[in-house]
């Protein structure tokens, strides 16, 4: 009998591990972080919290006008699940808006948020909020955001906002104190810089601080919570060939995907997928020390994006799926399938 029901267990276990739908979806980006970024990471940090992800695979990234996507339409793809052309964010290339999974998440209850070391009004985030043909439409992205429904906002862009509007609808945070006693009000922002934020070293809030923060507020949901979390500075270093950078924003990264896999392991039903949404550069690894964490020599081909493709990293309910090679927009299409399939 003991051995019936033991048996009965792992069948029933098999079967819902198959089609295992999350709850909760985290999604990280690594702005510009392809296969040799990520490598110079783990020279540098000994081991990735990336690695606790059991399930590995690549993602295509090119775009509805290039070969070579810029963020625009790579978030684009990744948030909606369609490719459309460069600089254009949340429309088809015939500038028409597409649903994205931060408004499926809304439709179906959930809590959403965004949380990124640039300006809420920088491609990768707004290409998650925003519907419009050119992505250097800042005060037109910041209007949407505010009149948006996402829960959280946190990173930089505070010349863009009308701020007396925002704080009427949620908890505005605008220094590094007022981050630290936002406390879990239901609605909140904290928008700490005027534009973008500096370089890792510099920054008040960590993006892990920041992430975890924004687990705190959105998982008070009863119905579950989709978040992105972008390391957007990986691509600004590689735009500016700049190697140290690089790696030092890679880390940074890879502590906040630590505090999303933190949840998710605890949590039980929270997708964690982290990608890149292009890589930058060209970079490359030339010479260095596995024993001493020193990354010595690195190189770039130019200063701009190139078409290889973004590593994926999956752990949790529904992670089995981003096994083998895919194109990014089957990575919004499945976040969004899951979504409107989800447990409430
Ligand atoms: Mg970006
Ligand atoms: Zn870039």
């Amino acid at each position: 009998m003991k051995k019936l029901i033991l048996f009965l267990c792992l069948f029933v276990t098999a079967v819902f591990a198959g089609e295992s739908v999350p709850k909760n979806i985290i999604f990280f980006i690594g702005d510009g972080m392809g296969l040799p970024q990520v490598t110079a990471g783990k020279v540098a940090k000994g081991s990735l919290e990336m690695e606790r992800c059991p399930v590995t695979g690549f993602a295509t990234t090119w775009s509805a006008s290039s070969l070579v996507t810029d963020s625009a339409a790579a978030a684009t793809a990744l948030s909606t699940g369609v490719k459309t052309g460069n600089g254009m964010l949340g429309v088809s290339p015939d500038d028409h808006p597409l649903q994205n999974v931060i408004e499926a998440a809304e439709k179906r209850g959930k809590s959403t948020g965004v949380a990124v070391v640039c300006s809420l009004t920088h491609a990768t985030p707004a290409g998650f909020i925003v519907h419009v043909p050119s992505r250097k439409m800042d005060p037109e992205i910041a209007q949407q955001i505010a009149a948006s429904d996402v829960d959280v906002l946190f990173g930089g862009g505070l010349d863009y906002f009308d701020l007396p509007e925002l704080q009427k609808k949620m908890t505005v945070a605008l220094t590094a104190e007022e981050f630290r006693s936002l406390g879990t009000p239901k609605k909140a922002a904290a928008i700490l810089y005027p534009v973008h934020p500096p370089y890792a070293a510099e920054r008040s809030v960590s993006l892990k601080e920041l992430t975890q923060k924004a687990i705190e507020i959105l998982a008070q949901d009863k119905d579950g919570f989709f978040l992105m979390v972008e390391g957007s500075q990986i691509d600004w270093a590689g735009h500016k060939n700049d190697g140290p950078n690089v790696v030092s924003e890679v880390v940074d990264f890879d502590d906040a995907v630590g505090a999303g896999l933190d949840f998710a392991e605890k949590n039980g039903k929270t997708l964690v997928i982290i990608t890149a949404d292009h890589e930058t550069g060209g970079f490359a690894l030339l010479d260095g020390s596995v024993e001493n964490k020193a990354v010595d020599k690195t190189g770039f081909v130019h200063g701009g994006h190139t078409a290889a493709m973004a590593p994926v990293f999956a752990f949790g309910p529904g992670s089995s799926v981003f096994s083998g090679i895919h194109d990014n927009t089957d990575i919004g299409k499945t976040m969004i399938r899951f979504i409107q399939t989800s447990e409430k």
